[in-house]
């Protein structure tokens, strides 16, 4: 089958918006860059790749894990325990892997699944996929301090960042925890925008992706999501 066709029918967009992804060299076939929409491909052989995320014509799992610390969000590493290594064999299955990242010293939601299209939209700045953080900050902290957070901030970079909403939920001398919400999904964002104000993340704990929340799954714990679940979030 032609490539643009077999992207359309893993829900990558319209014909166009696949042969503007194929003229941006963003999609690979074993190890090449494809640079024809009628580039023939075999979906049970051959390995596709959009955006560095796998797409595959197998069947869809979805879990939804709550990230203990002290372990990293890849699926293989020569030395350091992975979130793959968290599955029993039972469940494991070596065409998974997580959506996006959670710093190594982060908790909670992440998904994992081995559907590359889900993974690209939900990692995509596009679809608006709201996080959820519960973050620790050192220090007494004020509205007004935090303010910036949803006012919109440059980070030390350049780069421009605003949050959905933040606010302060507990405060005392020592700490403060806020919940702030993002939609973006920049690397390290939710500690660069803290440093932007001056101020250092004690500890960061994902609440809910999607409107998927952890409150249910003990640290290092995970569950399959329903198709309802994954309907929902396409
Ligand atoms: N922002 C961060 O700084 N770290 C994470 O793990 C997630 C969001």
């Amino acid at each position: 089958m032609r490539i643009d066709k077999f992207l359309h029918d893993q829900q990558f967009g319209t014909r166009t918006q696949i042969h503007e992804m194929i003229k941006q060299h963003r999609v690979i076939l074993n190890q090449d860059v494809v640079d024809s929409f009628k580039q023939q491909v075999n979906p049970t052989t051959d390995e596709v790749i959009v955006d560095d995320q796998p797409v595959g014509m197998q069947m869809d799992f979805v879990y939804l894990m709550n990230k203990p610390i002290d372990v990293i969000t890849a699926t293989t590493d020569a030395s350091q325990k992975t979130v793959m290594d968290l599955f029993t064999q039972d469940d494991f299955r070596d065409d998974l892997f997580p959506v996006g990242r959670l710093d190594k010293d982060t908790t909670g939601a992440l998904l994992i699944t081995n559907n590359g299209a889900l993974a690209h939209q939900l990692v995509s700045p596009k679809k608006h996929v709201t996080k959820v953080y519960e973050v620790k900050v050192t220090g007494q902290l004020t509205d007004s301090e935090i303010a910036p957070l949803t006012q919109g901030l440059k980070l030390k970079n350049g780069e421009h960042v605003i949050a959905d909403s933040a606010k302060i939920i507990a405060s005392d001398l020592n700490e403060t925890v806020l919940e702030i919400a993002i939609h973006e999904g920049k690397y390290h964002q939710i500690k660069r925008m803290i440093g932007a104000l001056g101020q250092r993340v004690n500890q960061l704990n994902r609440i809910s992706f999607a409107g998927l929340t952890v409150a249910d799954l003990k640290l290092g714990e995970y569950r399959q999501l329903s198709k309802d679940e994954v309907a929902k979030l396409l």
